[in-house]
């Protein structure tokens, strides 16, 4: 199951291998009996009803990380953050931002194509209410480690969405870089920066959730500003 990820040897071979995962029974049984049920407007469709792999380049030299995939998005569709309203407002401001080729996403054969982008989830399953327990995050992780172990070598920055992501992210510096996590661990806020010698930066990003994004806690001006900051962070602006 999830020990398998350290012996894949590229991205496709752990998306591939991530698929297959059954590690975690609670999430196995949550995302089959979505898949299952559906809801009314996507009653005539697949699900996907499997865990939701990363997406983008394995060149990237930008991360997103996100929570988990949402029950009736990447659940649905089999690729992160597509089919829902977060990711609307994610790709759309990974468009403006020059990261993305189109800002819509909602299959994955929609042709969508990332530049210097990789999102991952923490968690690779839909959890009920959004909500994976620590157990599940901590099973789950090393998908994440072998994804970044294997995106390494140009990754300069980490946009981590929400406090869940950027709890998750400071184990991998750990497990993929030799290097302690910093203790106390540093604050989550919109907008906080973390760096550090030889790691990628880490910057905190509210979630892109309805919640958020409805309710103006998180605004498009906002999302832009994160994303212009990971670019300069990254190097891409000398790059275009
Ligand atoms: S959450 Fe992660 S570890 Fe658990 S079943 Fe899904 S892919 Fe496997």
């Amino acid at each position: 199951m999830a020990a398998r990820a350290p012996r894949a040897a590229d991205l496709s071979e752990l998306d591939a291998a991530v698929a297959d995962c059954f590690a975690c029974p609670r999430l196995v049984a949550w995302r089959e009996e979505v898949a299952e049920v559906r809801r009314a407007a996507f009653r005539d469709q697949v699900y996907w009803g499997r865990p939701v792999p990363g997406f983008g380049p394995a060149d990237a030299r930008i991360a997103i990380l996100g929570l988990a995939p949402a029950a009736h998005g990447g659940n649905r569709t089999g690729r992160i953050f597509t089919g829902d309203r977060s990711g609307d407002v994610l790709f759309a401001a990974l468009h403006r931002a020059g990261l993305a080729n189109q800002p819509t996403s909602v299959a994955a054969d929609d042709g969508l194509e990332l530049r210097h982008t990789r999102i991952a989830a923490a968690v690779r399953c839909a959890p009920p209410d959004n909500k994976p327990t620590p157990a599940e995050r901590d099973t789950c992780a090393p998908w994440l480690h072998r994804e970044i172990e294997l995106i390494r070598p140009t990754l300069r920055v980490v946009v981590t969405l929400g406090a869940f992501a950027w709890a998750a992210w400071w184990p991998t510096l750990r497990q993929v870089y030799g290097v302690r996590p910093p203790t106390p661990r540093p604050v989550f806020g919109h907008g906080a920066h973390w760096s550090c010698d030889a790691v990628p930066q880490v910057l905190g990003c509210y979630h892109v959730s309805q919640q958020n994004t409805f309710t103006g806690r998180l605004t498009p001006t906002m999302l832009d500003e994160v994303f212009a900051r990971a670019r300069s962070l990254a190097g891409l602006d000398e790059l275009h």
